[in-house]
């Protein structure tokens, strides 16, 4: 089994910084990626909140994050990580396929996965149902689409889709969207866009392909035939892999100290993972850097009780 001093689980913008960082620092550390580096930046079409850049794609952010780290010498490995547990030394036995790998701390920085919820939506995941719009909307092109969303994720990939898409209804299970004023009041001028308030989806219908969704306003029920939909509402933490730890997560969100760590000793957490009010991709990088230099410390207090 290889043997890290760290290992960071997710290379998305937190994953990413941490590993920075901590190179940085000369720690030894792989960090796994299950998918692409960047992670949820690469599915967005546009940022305009990142202090010191212009505004600018997803892609091109998650780039610059990647080439940050790569500048650095961080090198991120795939695997897909399946479980993380302890040993009887108290080190961490991370599982990922075939490897696994002996840690003296791991960061958790896996961010938010879409968790299908709504009836007939697993089935059509690929078939008109999908969580990006910016990946998927172009093949939809003049066509009729939905979301169903709140906040200004919602919004920005609407945004997104009303210069792609015939028309696009902005379902919401809210009285009101929520979201920024600045967000609604430009979506609310295109004559493409129709929201749809106090919208409960109830199915997502289709033979082999999507062909409509129904939903109840109140105790009216309507169908709303459809080539595309996006539900936006299921998206839950990734962190079914941590269970054999027994860590109390606070609906699947890992609850940390203002250094980024969990309630088990030298496990940390950085990104949208954490249980936290802002989920940003500048929140996600803080925390990262954080998590680093904790770790650092908990690292070398670990080498002083050695006697090392
Ligand atoms: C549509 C949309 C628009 C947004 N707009 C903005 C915006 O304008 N401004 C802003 O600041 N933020 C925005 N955000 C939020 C921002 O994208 C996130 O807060 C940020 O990217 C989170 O970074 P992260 O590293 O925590 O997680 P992620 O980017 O999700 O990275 C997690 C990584 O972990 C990997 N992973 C997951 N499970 C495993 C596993 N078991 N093994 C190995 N790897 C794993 C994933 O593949 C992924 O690459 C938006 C989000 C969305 C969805």
């Amino acid at each position: 089994m290889e043997s890290k001093d760290v290992v960071i689980i997710g290379a998305g913008a937190a994953g990413l910084s941490c590993a920075l960082y901590l190179k940085r620092a000369g720690v030894s550390f792989i960090i796994l990626e299950k998918g692409a580096p960047g992670g949820k930046l690469l599915t967005i079409p546009h940022i305009d909140n990142y202090p010191g850049l212009m505004p600018l794609s997803g892609s091109d952010l998650a780039m610059g994050i990647y080439q940050s780290a790569l500048n650095a010498g961080v090198e991120v490995s795939y695997g897909d990580v399946s479980s993380v547990q302890k040993n009887e030394h108290g080190d961490f036995i991370v599982d990922s396929g075939d490897e696994s790998y002996l840690a003296k701390a791991v960061v958790v920085a896996t961010g938010l996965s879409n968790v299908p919820s709504i009836k007939g939506e697993k089935a059509l995941i690929g078939k008109g149902v999908s969580y990006c719009a910016t990946c998927d909307g172009p093949l939809y092109k003049n066509k009729v689409g939905a979301i169903y969303s709140t906040g200004d994720r919602g919004l920005e990939e609407a945004s997104y889709l009303s210069n792609v898409l015939k028309e696009v209804y902005v379902l919401t299970p809210d009285d009101q969207y929520q979201g920024s004023e600045r967000l609604l009041e430009s979506l609310k001028k295109k004559e493409n866009v129709i929201f749809v308030n106090s919208a409960k989806l109830t199915e997502i219908k289709g033979e082999g392909h999507i062909s409509s969704i129904v939903y109840q306003v109140g105790s009216k029920e309507s169908e709303l035939p459809l080539d595309v939909f996006f539900p936006l509402l299921g998206e839950k933490s990734a962190s079914s892999f941590l269970s054999p730890l027994k860590i109390e997560l606070s609906h699947g969100f890992i609850d940390v100290d203002s250094g980024c760590a969990s309630s088990v000793k030298g496990l940390y957490a950085a990104g949208d993972i954490v249980n936290k009010k802002l989920r940003q991709v500048v929140t996600a990088c803080s925390d990262g850097a954080i998590a680093s230099n904790s770790i650092i410390s908990y690292l070398r207090d670990k080498k002083k009780e050695a006697g090392l």
